[in-house]
């Protein structure tokens, strides 16, 4: 095998992979609609139920498209007439769902919610209580753009006591934070498999509960390509999707998920924590400071806030990191200029600390003084 030149992505996805990962792609041409192929998707669906710890009770649907797809998906095809959904708004990801309720024209209770803390349950509770029609409640699991974690067990408590069914974006937390849809009182969640599986870009799935699937059939049809009963369906009857998949990151997937087995739930979580460790022990020795206070962080993403240094500019330092194979991103909040680090990915403490190594020579490099300053 050719050695592929290692690039460390501290983007918040699509990750660093293993390089047999991306040699898993190189495969014979095959026709998806062979059975052979069929025979992947069908334990590669049950194995993504089994990541949350979900039952038969639990199907995982496949779809072809980035993570957005199943943010799409789920909100236009489980609202049944006449119900409204509940979106959650506190980052920059449930702003996304909201904007698809309101693309599909979709009667929309939107909580808008501090993009820095945890949200207000009582507020979430109040909606609840005096709105009847409310058909589900979505909620995103880690805020991505601001590196928030929300309380999804207590807020799937509440939707399960008015009746309702929780939908969580996970695609941030699914196979790195360990997450079990029953004790997190989650209905529907998602991913994509450029995050926690470290995959391929192009592969995404809803992972929810068969009767409320099978509930869904009579639901509006809304979208054509993006319907949730209709690929379910489809799944149940040939075991293939609707239209052609993603070929070769489905074979990826595969040995991803091979590899995410072979870590296990526990160590990868674990090793995750100990990039985050890496990751704030650097942000601490250069005095950076983050948007969000840790303790209401998922762990994952490091949200820091531009210095208030006049030669400062992200776009030079990101430059010289990229150019050593190290990339940085923009952050998503709009209240002020951050930068992200995330903690996702084939990587490991070592790969930060020569990141950090990078970017203080970057620093130096710019002028940009140490520790940084800030004005207030
Ligand atoms: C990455 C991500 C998505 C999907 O984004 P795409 O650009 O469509 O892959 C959705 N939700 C969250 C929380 C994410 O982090």
């Amino acid at each position: 095998m050719n050695s592929i030149k290692r690039n460390i992505l501290l983007n918040p996805g699509p990750s660093t992979t293993t390089d047999t990962v991306k040699m898993a792609q190189v495969v014979p041409d095959i026709c998806p609609r062979e059975k052979e192929f069929a025979g992947i998707m069908a334990p590669m669906r049950k194995d993504l139920v089994r990541i949350v710890h979900g039952g038969d009770d639990y199907s995982c649907v496949l779809f072809c498209g980035s993570g957005t797809i199943c943010i799409d998906v789920a909100l236009n095809s489980l609202l049944d007439k006449g119900k409204k959904a509940l979106i959650i708004n506190n980052g920059s990801y449930s702003e996304r769902a909201a904007d698809v309720c309101r693309y599909y024209g979709l009667p929309l209770v939107e909580i808008k919610q501090p993009v820095d803390d945890v949200p207000d349950l009582g507020v979430i509770e109040e909606a609840l209580k005096s709105d009847p029609d409310i058909g589900y409640v979505y909620v995103t699991y880690h805020e991505t753009g601001s590196g928030l974690l929300n309380p999804v067990r207590a807020i799937g408590e509440l939707a399960h006591r008015y009746g309702k069914f929780l939908i969580s974006d996970t695609t941030s937390a699914y196979a790195m934070i360990p997450i079990n849809v029953y004790e997190d009182n989650i209905d529907f969640c998602m991913a994509s498999a450029q995050k926690g599986i470290m995959g391929m870009t192009g592969l995404s799935y809803i992972i929810g509960r068969r009767d409320i699937i099978e509930e869904s059939k009579d639901y509006p049809k809304r979208s054509y390509y993006c319907n949730l009963y209709m690929q379910y369906e489809y799944f149940e009857k040939t075991g293939e999707m609707h239209f052609t998949p993603p070929v070769q990151t489905i074979y990826a997937a595969k040995q991803a998920l091979t590899e995410y087995f072979e870590e296990g739930e526990e160590a990868k979580w674990a090793r995750h924590t100990r990039v985050m460790n890496a990751i704030r022990k650097g942000i601490d020795d250069l005095g950076l400071r983050e948007a969000l206070r840790r303790d209401v962080q998922a762990g994952l993403v490091a949200a820091i806030v531009y210095p208030d240094d006049p030669n400062w500019d992200f776009e030079k330092i990101h430059d010289y990191c990229y150019e050593r194979g190290f990339t940085i991103y923009p952050g998503k909040m709009q209240s002020r200029g951050t930068f992200r680090l995330c903690a996702l990915g084939a990587i490991d403490e070592q790969d930060i600390r020569d990141f950090w190594d990078v970017f203080a020579q970057a620093l130096k490099a710019y002028n940009v003084s140490v520790p940084a300053k800030y004005d207030r």
